[in-house]
């Protein structure tokens, strides 16, 4: 299916501004926003879509890229990609609908308040087999982190030692400057440079952690990855990035899923599509098949002079659903007749025989020729 132009999707022209965009996209997601379109696919991929489109569009270096390069900018494979993995969409739902959400709800977006900081978000990619994502798995991952120290319990400052209130700015961590210009005398206020913001002053750090009050370590954790993923989603694993500051929360992990090519199958959002090879005996007098699916072997009867590209639909033998693990995509067959070859001598006599007289069996040869004893008479 050829995508969609994405300032078509948003229903903008080409040189919006990033205001117009923005308008844009927001009124599609209330539109199309899951929440109020339940067990409504349609809603459900018109939403994606524009999710997909403003998140390019609203990211000048990814508008920059798609509009000299179109949809291939983005493709795998294509400019972006190096060493093994390449471009794919990094889809991340919260992020989106945060940054265009969040200042409509009040609270100023991403902002925060000055005090303790919470910890970075740590990105990393995982590999995963092509059933595990369509059933879900749990894995153990190595992720380079930040953890707080235990020496100091993030303190900063040595065990026993205590930190002394900062005298400059009284412990605020903020300090008024006063600046002439020429409306006057201008009050503003600064973070306060002794103690750079924290209020206190620590005479004697800790030793362990050299007075950050975190240690970088790496560690193995277990991660579950939910049934329905598809290549290139991002999971966002609430608490599991760097340590934040005391009293502050750790960042998230953002996990990037991609999963291995299949020998068999192939994945196209909740459905599964596999080409079979059949033989000609097969194909004409009609079989039953043993057909592999993600839940073993399934036995499905082709009818007598099955045609090479006819697809069979197995109901409910795709990926289930994301959000409902009980709804399922379908998968697909399309069998093919395959030629044979390195016959033997007895065989080649026996498809002769065979070949002879069977024209009035084969409809669409007696077609073809009929069309062209027409186009010859008429010339
Ligand atoms: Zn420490
Ligand atoms: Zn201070």
């Amino acid at each position: 299916m050829a995508k969609r132009d994405y300032y078509e999707v948003l229903g903008v022209q080409k040189g919006a501004s990033d205001a117009e965009i923005k308008k844009a996209y927001r009124k599609l997601a209330k539109k199309y926003h899951p929440d109020t379109n339940q067990g409504n696919p349609e809603a459900e991929a018109k939403f994606k879509e524009a999710s997909e489109a403003y998140e390019v569009l609203s990211d000048e270096q990814k508008r920059g890229a798609y509009d000299r390069y179109g949809h291939s900018a983005f493709e795998q494979g294509g400019a972006g990609g190096a060493g093994g993995f390449s471009g794919g969409f990094d889809f991340d739902m919260d992020d989106i609908f945060g940054s265009v959400f969040g200042d409509m709800f009040g609270g100023g977006g991403r902002r925060r308040p000055r005090g303790p900081r919470p910890g970075n978000d740590i990105k990393q990619t995982i590999q995963v087999e092509f059933a595990e994502a369509a059933f879900g798995v749990e894995k153990e991952i190595k992720i380079q982190t930040s953890e707080t120290c235990e020496t100091c319990h993030g303190t900063k400052a040595k065990p026993g030692t205590n930190p002394t209130t900062c005298t400059k700015c009284n412990g605020t961590g903020q300090v008024r400057v006063t600046q002439r210009t020429i409306l006057g005398a201008m009050q503003s206020v600064q973070t306060c440079d002794a103690c750079h913001g924290e209020g206190k002053i620590i005479n004697e750090p800790c030793q362990t952690c050299h007075g950050q009050g975190k240690v970088r370590t790496s560690k193995t954790i277990t991660v579950s990855i939910p049934a329905g993923i598809d290549h290139g989603q991002t999971l966002r694993i609430q608490g599991k990035g760097e340590a934040g500051d005391v009293g502050a929360p750790n960042g998230d992990l953002l996990l990037t899923v991609y999963i291995k090519a299949h020998e068999l199958f192939e994945r196209r959002g909740m459905d599964v599509y596999m080409r079979m090879p059949i033989n000609f005996a097969q194909a004409a007098l009609g079989s039953e098949l043993s057909i592999p699916t993600l839940d073993g072997n399934v036995k499905f009867t082709i009818g007598e002079g099955t045609q090479t590209g006819t697809t069979f639909r197995l109901q409910g033998k795709g990926i289930p659903s994301l959000r409902n693990k009980k709804q399922r995509g379908d998968q697909y067959v399309e069998v093919y007749v395959e030629v044979p070859k390195n016959l033997t001598a007895k065989q080649k006599d026996l498809l002769r025989e065979f070949a002879d007289g069977t024209v009035e069996h084969q409809p669409e040869q007696m077609n073809f020729r009929k069309k062209i004893e027409k186009f010859f008479n008429k010339n």
